[in-house]
């Protein structure tokens, strides 16, 4: 086999190569039933053991209460744009962090009022708002924030006390951090940045949204939460590979120590490169260091060409993934829970020795 890229890819990203090693151990014949699980149905005993498992896996992990259940969803984190406006009503109002915010609220603008309270694109989203630098609309029915920005490089390291509902794009640090989910109404994440392949999003939704309707009338019966909740996320057939990935991931996670080990080690990943960024003459960290996401690290070099360079050097070193959005220009480097300690280090001195 040739050798295993470096891959600082943003999304789809890496995956855990033990995960990837079970899926191709069994995936001409799945824990010996003579077919892969592709082929077989999404009502079988086999599959619901699937979803199971998965659900348990992430219950276990986020200690999850018995208010909040999780949800197996299709559209990408792009869906739940519209649906969450669509079910939980008009009048949301957002923190705008980057472009996945923007479109967010650009989304529920579609369904009905919705308020941008704070937004930071005239800055080049280069931080997240302290609480004391918002204030919520009088109205507002839910706050939807982005807790990392995958673009531009920026985290929150606090939850929003908002006094409303909070809803949550976690798709680029979904499983990377412990969290009390109690604290929120909703969590979605698209699974291919941080816990599996695209095609699945994961929800983590409180009952009192995902088993009554409470939202719009209009909204057809497929995008309501509670037409999934009550058929267990199968109403229609379910991306039945990429939530056997996700039990996957997430088994892999628990047996790593759980959240808070993956915490650990992503901070120490995080913090490795931004200290070479920080002392390195040539480059400068795109986000504000509050601000800074453990997850994609945004930097850029004083000239394009020296990036460019920069790159190739990479490519010759088999390291991937590394050029920056193109709305936000230099460089990224996206290191999820995924993304092995040695890729880091190698990309670390890469930088170290380079001087244009
Ligand atoms: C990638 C991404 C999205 C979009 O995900 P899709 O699955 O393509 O819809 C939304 N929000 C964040 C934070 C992302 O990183």
């Amino acid at each position: 086999m040739t050798e295993r890229v470096h891959n600082f890819n943003a999304g789809p990203a890496a995956l855990p190569f033990s995960v990837l090693s079970t899926v191709h151990q069994q995936l001409l014949n799945y824990d010996d039933h003579g077919l892969s699980l592709m082929e077989m149905s999404h009502r079988s005993s086999e599959f619901q053991a699937v979803i199971d498992g998965a659900q348990a896996a992430l219950t276990e992990l986020y200690n999850i209460p018995d208010t909040h259940e999780v949800m197996f969803l299709q559209g990408g984190a792009s869906l739940q744009f519209a649906m969450i406006p669509m079910n939980l009503g008009a009048g949301g109002d957002y923190l705008n962090t980057g472009t996945w915010s923007t479109r967010a609220v650009a989304e529920a603008k579609t369904i009905g009022s919705a308020q941008e309270i704070w937004s930071d694109a005239h800055n080049g989203f280069k931080s997240i708002p302290q609480d004391h630098e918002w204030t919520l609309s009088d109205t507002a029915r839910y706050l939807h924030y982005t807790s990392n920005n995958t673009i531009y490089g920026t985290q929150y390291h606090h939850v929003p006390h908002a006094g409303v509902p909070l809803v949550t794009d976690m798709s680029s640090d979904f499983l990377s951090r412990p969290l009390n989910i109690s604290d929120f109404a909703l969590i979605y994440a698209g699974a291919q940045k941080n816990i599996g392949p695209s095609g699945v999003t994961v929800l983590i939704i409180k009952k009192s949204i995902s088993r009554s309707f409470i939202g719009e009338e209009r909204v057809p019966k497929i995008l309501r939460y509670p037409t999934q909740a009550e058929k267990g996320s199968m109403y229609n057939t379910p991306n039945t590979f990429g939530i056997w990935v996700i039990k996957l991931v997430a088994e892999h996670v628990l047996s790593m120590g759980g959240l808070t080990a993956v915490d650990a080690q992503n901070q120490a990943k995080a913090k490795q490169l931004y200290s070479v960024i920080d002392e390195h003459p040539l480059c400068d960290g795109h986000a504000a260091k509050n601000s800074r996401s453990l997850m994609n690290v945004t930097f850029r070099m004083q000239t394009p060409e020296q990036e460019a360079r920069f790159l190739e050097r990479c490519g010759e070193l088999n390291m991937i993934g590394l050029k920056g959005h193109r709305s936000v220009g230099g460089l990224r480097a996206s290191i999820y829970n995924a993304v092995p300690t040695a890729s880091v280090d190698r990309l670390c001195d890469a930088l170290s020795s380079f001087s244009g």
